[in-house]
């Protein structure tokens, strides 16, 4: 492309200079402004309505004192990768009734009666063993868990997911667990500042959802797309994401390293 006002993803190491600290309710009024703007002119970009697109905020590594800021600016939902981090904040943060939360990194089978007991959604879904733990937890707690299938859309070994052939016949068993409300796929593009090596990603998602939609049973709700983070959410919206998951450009950089995240070594 030559006019090209698309978003240029950033390289992880660019980030540290980029996102200072939120440290009050005025940066984070600040800093949700700036990326619901920055939302509005992705969606105008290809004519997309901004009210399809979900902003959750990841707050991993950030304090309970620092979260509290952030719902003070308005923050209802907050994403966490870590069961165990997000377990302690949501019981430190109880007498917010109204706040929910999201789980979007991988999950082992030891920690589904965590994510059971509070959370809301669960982004990152990718084999039948963790279902049956969430089913099986979720019963016993009588609540029930959107879900997001992730997929791995880069074919990087160091990304967690499905692969895309994998999708159609693991969506296929889902209907089995009634507390799991499947909600569409998930992903993690490549880490890349090349562009277009990152919007395959989301191109691979969006089109695996299509075509998995009409093969799914009805009870397999594939509408949510969530796809893009601080780095590239604006080319993901540019290609249908419905959630994307915004940390350090809301709550500033992280000292912990993303391979803490998404392990180097095969899983
Ligand atoms: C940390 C995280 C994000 C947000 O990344 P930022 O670079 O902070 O925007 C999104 N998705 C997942 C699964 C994450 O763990």
């Amino acid at each position: 492309m030559s006019e090209d006002n698309s978003a240029q993803p950033l390289l992880r190491h660019d980030l540290h200079d980029k996102w200072p600290q939120a440290a009050s309710v005025e940066d984070f009024q600040h800093n949700l402004a700036a990326v619901q703007a920055r939302i509005l002119k992705a969606c105008q970009r290809v004519g997309r309505h901004p009210g399809e697109v979900r902003l959750l905020p990841i707050s991993k590594t950030k304090p309970e004192a620092v979260l509290r800021q952030a719902y003070a600016a308005d923050c209802r939902f907050f994403g966490e990768n870590k069961p165990q981090e997000a377990y302690g904040k949501w019981q430190a943060m109880q007498d917010l009734t109204d706040l929910q939360w999201s789980v979007v990194g991988h999950l082992q089978t030891n920690k589904a009666k965590l994510v059971a007991r509070f959370a809301t959604e669960f982004q990152a879904l990718d084999s039948l063993r963790v279902a049956e733990a969430l089913e099986r937890r979720l019963q016993l707690e009588g609540r029930s868990l959107d879900v997001f299938v992730q997929v791995n859309t880069s074919g990087e070994a160091s990304k967690y997911g499905l692969a895309p052939a994998e999708v159609a016949a693991f969506l296929r068993e889902l209907p089995a667990f009634s507390a799991l409300r499947v909600r569409g796929l998930m992903t993690l593009a490549v880490f890349s500042a090349e562009t277009e090596q990152v919007r395959k990603c989301f191109v691979l998602l969006r089109e695996l959802r299509e075509r998995l939609r009409q093969e799914t049973p009805a009870s397999i709700g594939l509408d949510e797309l969530s796809m893009g983070m601080s780095g590239d959410f604006e080319v993901a919206i540019e290609e249908g994401a419905t959630v994307v998951r915004v940390g350090q450009a809301i709550f500033g950089a992280r000292a912990t390293p993303d391979s803490y995240y998404w392990p180097t070594q095969q899983k």
